[in-house]
């Protein structure tokens, strides 16, 4: 390869995501329907989409992304990111949940399926829609994912793992945590494991509330896990291989899928309200309406950015060195940082576009959960320090001279 992978990023076509056979789009719409109708009660009262998930698990998406011998259809992740896409554009929070969630699957599927206990639990999902929930954020030392400080003890053919897991959201509800962990007391906080307990295997006392700006329904509360199991619960492969081949390309690339979800769905309400400023006032456009047409703007730029960062994601997924390739991870990890930039820029682009009809909570083009929602997105893994950590590699990457390279 005679180009880098960010040369190839701004030169892919942009294909319309995937999408898997038969009636899927149509599931997904029905969930999308419930998730919408109960999205104000589930941020108003900071609580789990309940109805969404129902209704999610009833059309067997949890466990989409299975090969159809686990139970699932073998749903790529253009799918899934669509799916957060839509549910963004209805429920945020439940569009976040469902994107975390497939994300820690993506983890065990790519890195587990080979190992029987991963396999076997693989398979429960197929079966039984389980909902997979994800621990990394550690103590009071904020988003450093490649740290941890709670080792797994290895004691008389089983492993204990007692963990200051301090934001997992959904843990109440899930029933699996995907979890980081320093492979043994003497190794290095970045030599990592990842471990899958199941609900029967811990226990988790709450030590921090959830009471946030926004994504309220995810309930991203803090506990005490304390768990127990066997050693294959560990994942086979280290933490340090699948973190960049996995967690991060799935998890980045789904949650933009939400954010860009969210922005699409505020976008929609800022048009809304400037059709009808127009139609109530002789076709005049309102002052606002130049703000409509930069939101409209940088949302196309949004959903190119993300559709070719998939297809760039697709293109490397069946090499892992081309997953751990520098450009590759520089591409992807910058993807999450902009998506979640453009996506606050455009969601404040459509509260100037409806005023005060937007800032109102009692109004039909209310954009204000949409902002709050949104305002989570570059402090999910900080921005800053991404960017601080990424400000070398940058600097080894070079800028491409052509853009069709
Ligand atoms: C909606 C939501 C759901 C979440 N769900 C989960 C979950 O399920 N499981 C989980 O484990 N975690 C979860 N998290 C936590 C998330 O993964 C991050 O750990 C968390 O958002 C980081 O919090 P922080 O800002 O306190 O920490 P930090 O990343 O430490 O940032 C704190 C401050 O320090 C600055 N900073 C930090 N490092 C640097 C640096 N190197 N250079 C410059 N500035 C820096 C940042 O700008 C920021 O202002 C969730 C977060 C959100 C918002």
């Amino acid at each position: 390869m005679n180009h880098s992978v960010l040369e190839m990023t701004i030169a892919a076509p942009l294909d319309p995501p995937r999408r898997a056979g038969g009636d899927f789009a149509a599931r997904v719409e029905r969930v999308v329907a419930i998730a919408a109708a109960a999205a104000d009660a589930v941020d108003r009262e900071a609580r789990f989409p309940t109805e969404a998930f129902a209704a999610l698990r009833a059309e067997r998406l949890m466990g989409v992304m299975l090969p159809p011998d686990l139970g699932g259809e073998g749903a790529s992740l253009a799918d899934i990111v669509d799916i957060s896409y839509r549910l963004g554009q209805a429920c945020a929070s439940a569009a976040m949940i469902y994107a975390m969630h497939q994300s820690c699957v993506a983890c065990v599927l790519r890195h587990g399926q080979r190992a029987p206990w991963q396999r076997a639990l693989l398979r429960r999902l197929g079966d039984e829609q389980l909902l997979f929930a994800s621990s990394t954020t550690e103590g009071s030392a904020g988003g450093n994912v490649r740290s941890s400080a709670a080792p797994v003890e290895h004691d008389d053919g089983r492993i204990r793992l007692h963990r200051a897991a301090s934001v997992v959201s959904y843990g109440a509800e899930a029933d699996v945590i995907v979890t980081t962990a320093r492979r043994a007391a003497d190794a290095a906080p970045s030599d990592q494991v990842l471990v899958v307990f199941q609900s029967d295997d811990y226990a988790l006392s709450q030590t921090h509330s959830w009471d946030t700006l926004g994504m309220r329904g995810t309930c991203s509360t803090g506990f005490d896990l304390r768990a127990t199991g066997v050693p294959e619960q560990i994942m086979p492969e280290p933490y340090e291989r699948i973190h960049p081949q996995s967690m991060v390309p799935v998890s980045h690339l789904a949650w933009s899928g939400v954010w860009a979800g969210i922005a699409a769905d505020a976008v929609e309400r800022a048009r809304a309200f400037v059709r009808r400023a127009a139609r109530e006032n002789a076709g005049a456009m309102p002052p606002g309406a130049a703000h409509l047409a930069k939101a409209t703007a940088a949302l196309h730029t949004l959903r190119g950015m993300i559709a070719t960062a998939l297809r760039t994601y697709e293109q490397a997924a069946g090499d892992d060195a081309a997953l751990m390739a520098r450009d590759f991870q520089t591409m992807i990890t910058l993807t999450k940082v902009q998506a979640s930039e453009t996506a606050v820029a455009i969601v404040l682009e459509a509260v100037r576009t409806c005023g005060l009809s937007g800032y109102r909570n009692d109004s039909p083009f209310s954009v204000g959960r949409h902002l709050r929602d949104v305002l989570s997105s570059p402090i999910m893994i900080s921005n800053d320090r991404i960017l601080a950590n990424l400000a070398t590699t940058t600097l080894l990457t070079a800028v491409p001279t052509s853009l069709s390279a």
